[in-house]
């Protein structure tokens, strides 16, 4: 079943396109994350949703069930959703108990099981609930406004970066912490975000969007590792895009000979790797290395758990590729001479902007 339904939606602002002809569905109880650049038509979209905004043209359907048409129209409070905006927008003069309560019928106040409900949902303890949203951490506050969105069982979570002001060790926690929530709760839900490994960790569908269009659609290794074309491929990850020479199956690149997928016939066409494709090793100028990919680390960022390394090949040195590799290989540093073996096969990738 389809829980969300968007149907060549347009939207302008003066001459600003915000959106172009955007369609795309949502299966029922699934995750889907609309991932794109800033301006790209997000929050136009999720409003248009939630029934904040009209589109010029085009339709939105909730569980089949067309709420924004041509001469269609269902008002906000009675579309079946919850929506969670980047700052929570909790009510700052009630205390958690009173934000919950705002979104709950008079019987369920007065029995109070509901907000204890909610609260455990989302892994807060009954000692917070008479706090106000100042004395709560940035996670917590935002844990509260799901909660208080999923008061009314609505049957479709739109979330618009909700962890976007979060720092980076929370952010990852009360992601994981409320994607459970909405999952204990089978909430369809729909995350806004211009930030990819959140869309590709969070969501079990990817709507990538670029100038207020659509430019893929699938499953979050799909859109990884199938990129439609070259800037889907770079704004969903580090990639490394080089020329090749295709001919029954093999790229013959300055990586030297790799296989790829996808039946592309014959002729010079441009191919993906993505950097943790590209294994380094010291190179030390042993025999037998003729055929190696040698060249020198001009650059790389240490990030802890990898290092990215930006190496200049010997044998074209106008060809710098990325490549990921462990953050304990202590050897690596500015200068230092490697080989890089590449690791499974490539995709091709139409050139540019696609
Ligand atoms: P961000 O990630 O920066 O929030 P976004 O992808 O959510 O961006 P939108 O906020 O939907 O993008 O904006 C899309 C385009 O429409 C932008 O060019 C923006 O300036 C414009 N826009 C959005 N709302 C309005 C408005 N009310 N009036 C005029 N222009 C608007």
């Amino acid at each position: 079943m389809t829980a969300l339904s968007v149907r060549g939606v347009d939207k302008s602002f003066g001459s600003v396109r915000a959106l172009d002809d955007m369609s795309f569905d949502v299966e029922r109880g699934s995750t889907a994350a609309l991932l794109g650049p800033s301006g790209c038509g997000k929050t136009t979209l999720l409003r248009i949703i939630a029934g904040f905004e009209r589109p010029d043209h085009g339709s939105v359907s909730v569980d089949d069930e067309l709420v924004t048409a041509s001469g269609i129209w269902k008002r906000p409070e009675r579309r079946s959703i919850g929506y969670v905006s980047q700052e929570g927008a909790l009510f700052p003069h009630l205390t958690v108990a009173g934000n919950i309560e705002f979104a709950l019928t008079r019987p369920e106040r007065r029995d109070g099981t509901r907000v204890a409900e909610l609260l455990a949902l989302v892994s807060l303890d009954p000692s917070q609930l008479t706090r106000f949203p100042h004395q709560l951490s940035g996670g917590q506050q935002q844990r509260v406004a799901l909660a208080r969105a999923m008061a009314r069982r609505p049957g479709l979570m739109l979330l618009d970066e909700p962890f976007a002001a979060l720092d980076a060790s929370l952010r990852a926690d009360t992601r994981d912490l409320m994607a459970a929530a909405l999952a204990a709760e089978k909430v369809t839900t729909v995350l806004v975000t211009h930030d990819q490994e959140e869309a590709l960790s969070f969501a079990d569908h990817v709507v990538v969007l670029r100038d207020g269009r659509v430019r893929q659609s699938g499953g979050p290794r799909e859109v990884y590792e199938r990129p439609v074309d070259a800037w889907t491929a770079a704004f969903v990850g580090d990639a490394v895009l080089v020329p090749a020479r295709l001919q029954q199956g093999r790229a013959y690149t300055a990586l030297g000979v790799v296989p790829f997928t996808g039946g592309e016939p014959d002729g010079e066409g441009t191919v993906l790797l993505r950097p943790e494709q590209l294994d380094l090793t010291q190179f030390t100028g042993a025999v037998g290395s003729e055929d190696a990919i040698i060249g020198d680390v001009v650059a790389f960022s240490y990030r802890g758990h990898d290092t990215l390394a930006s190496v200049t090949l010997d044998d074209q040195p106008e060809v710098t590729v990325a490549c990921r590799i462990p953050g304990n290989a202590g050897w690596l540093s500015t200068g230092t001479r490697v080989a890089i073996r590449v690791l499974g096969g490539a995709v091709v990738v139409p050139d540019g902007d696609g």
